[in-house]
């Protein structure tokens, strides 16, 4: 049987074979403990030394050639989430008021959930911020919110589902009008749209390389140096004492070569991408009357197509392709659950249109046949569920 073709990049990307021969030596060859102070310690900390100046400059987290801001290693994103906004608001409690973070709707449940935990432990306040139907921040309220006093804005850099991508630098600029520190969780953004952490003024910046042709299990959390946080794994003192346990070694080496293959091949890649997902929509357009593309369209990832199809369940719309093709029709990391997807929730998106959206994600694997076939199978089952429909009526 020959695998479906694969439309769900924004759940996790394959390992790039070039990354996989990096890391393997690291596994038994150079296994060396970085905290070790012998020659074999060493040499695993100086990969790891390496490393962090590879997702550092992915990031623009540079200082000055060869000094960058702290880049502190976790399992992933959603280990980097809660230790930069639970570490953040936990060290800069203000005196005889509640902190108070903005945050939008739309965020990943990790930042959301972090964001929901500290709330009930009663160290902040959730001050939401508006998005339009697009999901693009309201810039307008965003000010408001920033003069009204917020202490930190959590603001992704990507939306991991209907794909908008966040104006960072006019958002960094309004909130370093206001003092306020910034919280990116560029999970989906990192390794397909540049980042300038330097020069937009981010206080911190969350990523995971299995977004980005990395391994899974490993990520980062890049933090302004100078920043405070209250570490939220405590034991040996690792990485400043602000997540402890031994390094992931192999993980890491990973995440800093997907960071440097991504840092010079991104822009290239990503327009062919863009140019495959605009072909993959322009066939299904043409053959779905009343198809809706959602997300900010002129401002979206490269690889990201969501779209709504009239009067089509999306479920039975999968269980019609599941053996061709992979793709999610929420995000993969709710989609597990019987809810509606939060995002399309919070951009207001009507209960029918909701029922018929898909989340087709594409990559740097992906081919032009790939989408040709995936549009004629799409097509096709619309056309027969579509027929179903009109013999019940
Ligand atoms: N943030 C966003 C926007 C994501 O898309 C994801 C993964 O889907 C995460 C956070 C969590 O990442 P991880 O799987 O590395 O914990």
């Amino acid at each position: 049987m020959s695998s479906p073709i694969y439309l769900d990049y924004h759940a996790t990307t394959p390992v790039d074979p070039r990354v996989l021969k990096q890391m393997l030596p690291w596994f038994s060859k150079s296994f060396g403990n970085p905290s070790s102070t012998h020659s074999v310690g060493s040499e695993a900390s100086q990969a790891v030394k390496a490393a962090s100046l590879q997702v550092a400059e992915l990031c623009g987290a540079m200082i000055r050639p060869g000094v960058s801001h702290t880049v502190v290693f976790t399992s992933g994103a959603t280990e980097s989430i809660n230790l930069g906004l639970k570490g953040y608001v936990q060290r800069h409690q203000p005196e005889g008021r509640p902190f108070k973070l903005g945050v939008m709707g739309l965020e990943h449940k990790a930042v959301l959930d972090s964001c929901k935990s500290l709330q009930q432990a009663g160290l902040a306040e959730i001050r939401p911020l508006q998005v339009d139907a697009c999901g693009r921040l309201d810039l307008d309220d965003l000010k408001t919110a920033c003069s009204e006093g917020l202490d930190l804005l959590v603001i992704m850099a990507a939306n991991n589902e209907i794909g908008t991508l966040y104006p960072l630098a006019e958002i960094g600029k309004i909130a370093a009008e206001h003092q306020v520190a910034v919280f990116c969780d560029a999970s989906q953004a990192a390794g397909k749209v540049p980042l300038d952490f330097e020069n937009w003024g981010l206080t911190m910046l969350a990523l995971t390389a299995h977004k980005f042709y990395g391994p899974k299990g490993t990520g980062a959390l890049i933090v302004r140096k100078g920043t405070q946080l209250s570490a939220q794994i405590h034991g040996g003192g690792h990485q400043q004492g602000l997540r402890s346990g031994t390094l992931n070694v192999p993980g890491i080496v990973g995440l800093g070569e997907a960071s440097a293959l991504r840092k010079l091949e991104m822009g290239e890649d990503e327009v062919r991408i863009a140019n495959l997902r605009d072909k993959l929509q322009t066939l299904l357009q043409a053959a779905i009357p009343g198809l809706i593309v959602n997300g900010a369209e002129e401002a979206r990832l490269a690889g990201n197509l969501h779209i709504s199809l009239p009067n089509t369940p999306n479920d039975a719309l999968v269980a019609q392709v599941a053996k061709d093709l992979a793709f999610s029709t929420s995000s993969a990391c709710t989609s597990g659950l019987e809810a509606s997807s939060h995002v399309l929730c919070a951009v207001a998106m009507k209960p029918e249109l909701q029922r018929g959206a898909l989340r087709l994600s594409l990559g740097k694997q992906t081919t032009e046949a790939e989408v040709t076939r995936a549009a004629e199978l799409l097509i096709a089952a619309y056309s027969r569920l579509q027929e179903k429909l009109a013999e019940k009526v």
